[in-house]
């Protein structure tokens, strides 16, 4: 089958079979609760009526991380987070090899939102059709994700031949590391949970399969993961991130996206494209310096102290 991408229940059902195939012990249909801590260590939960004993372990519960929360993570919403929508709609160019995205996303008004929209062919008679936009609490994207995803279909209908959209679902996203309290003595929060999204193209599936084998190889290793994993996730993700997060919080600054939109994310893809896929040269680095400058101190004061995955404990 030609196309892009994977329906996301199909690339699941994959990663489950693959866990079970290599030895794993799957629990359904009840969520992990009550977990019990010790200082910063975690030494009992359970799954419906089930008791489990905590040696080690991984937290993947996605963007809400509500078992995560009671452990102590904090996602810091001053920071740049997304918000996204997607759907399925059917398509006879389902079969296209190459992914597509609008970079000039207008709102109702016709007002350019920091964000961007999205096709991507599945091969199997449809397409992922999604946009997401950027945001913070102090300046919340004045978008509603599913108005505009709708009108987005709207625009593409023709060109695509597009069927309705179907199975919508959005979510708000945190990014770029922007959470505190990852870890404990024998915990370690990854993906999703763990802010580990990337802040100027909202992919976060890639992250999510790296941050849990990244996760994997400092288990059995008798360390206190408290500081280890927030080190580990710095050293792997920290300056492409903070760069990726600088570059999107201009964004979110109207005044900035006729400016930033167009340099950033329109005209030389070059800097955008480096930073969403982790490969930053200096001339990127300083890119986003200079931008960041051009934002002004206002902006500057804001990134003073900016969470990325520090610790409380
Ligand atoms: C609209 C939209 C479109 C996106 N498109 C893309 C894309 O095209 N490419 C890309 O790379 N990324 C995309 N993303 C981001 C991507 O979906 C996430 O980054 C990715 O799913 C993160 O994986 P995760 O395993 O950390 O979290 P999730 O996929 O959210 O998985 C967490 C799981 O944990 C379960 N869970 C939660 N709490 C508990 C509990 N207490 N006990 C047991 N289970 C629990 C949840 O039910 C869920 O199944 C998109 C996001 C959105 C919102």
């Amino acid at each position: 089958v030609e196309g892009t991408a994977l329906q996301r229940h199909r690339l699941d059902a994959l990663l489950v079979d693959a866990s079970v195939a290599a030895g794993a012990h799957l629990l359904t249909g009840e969520p992990a609760t009550d977990p019990r801590l010790e200082g910063n260590r975690l030494v009992e939960f359970r799954v419906g009526e089930k008791k489990i004993r905590a040696k080690e372990v991984i937290v993947a519960d996605g963007v809400r991380s509500t078992f995560g929360q009671k452990l102590g993570r904090i996602w810091h919403k001053g920071e740049v987070f997304g918000i996204a929508a997607r759907s399925y709609c059917e398509s006879p160019f389902s079969d296209e090899p190459w992914m597509h995205s609008h970079v000039e996303l207008r709102d109702e008004e016709g007002v350019v939102q920091p964000g961007y929209g999205w096709i991507f062919p599945i091969g199997d008679g449809s397409v992922n059709l999604g946009c997401g936009a950027l945001s913070t609490n102090k300046r919340p994207a004045k978008v509603n994700t599913k108005k505009l995803l709708s009108q987005y279909a709207s625009q593409q209908r023709a060109e695509w031949q597009l069927g309705d959209e179907k199975f919508i679902t959005s979510a708000a996203l945190p990014m770029g590391g922007a959470v505190s309290n990852v870890a404990g003595a024998n915990w370690m929060i990854i993906g999703d949970a763990a802010a580990c999204v990337n802040p100027l193209n909202g992919e976060g599936i890639d992250y999510g399969l790296e941050t849990a084998a990244l996760a994997t190889e400092i288990l059995g290793t008798n360390k206190d993961l408290t500081l280890v994993w927030p080190d580990l996730l710095r050293q792997h993700y920290g300056e492409a991130f903070m760069l990726a997060r600088t570059l999107a919080r201009v964004l979110t600054y109207p005044q900035f996206l006729p400016l930033a939109g167009p340099i950033g994310l329109r005209g030389p893809m070059h800097v955008a494209a480096r930073l969403m896929g982790n490969l930053i040269t200096e001339e990127d680095r300083d890119f986003t310096a200079r931008l960041w400058r051009t934002a002004g101190t206002a902006v500057s004061t804001a990134r003073a102290g900016s969470p990325l995955w520090d610790s409380t404990f």
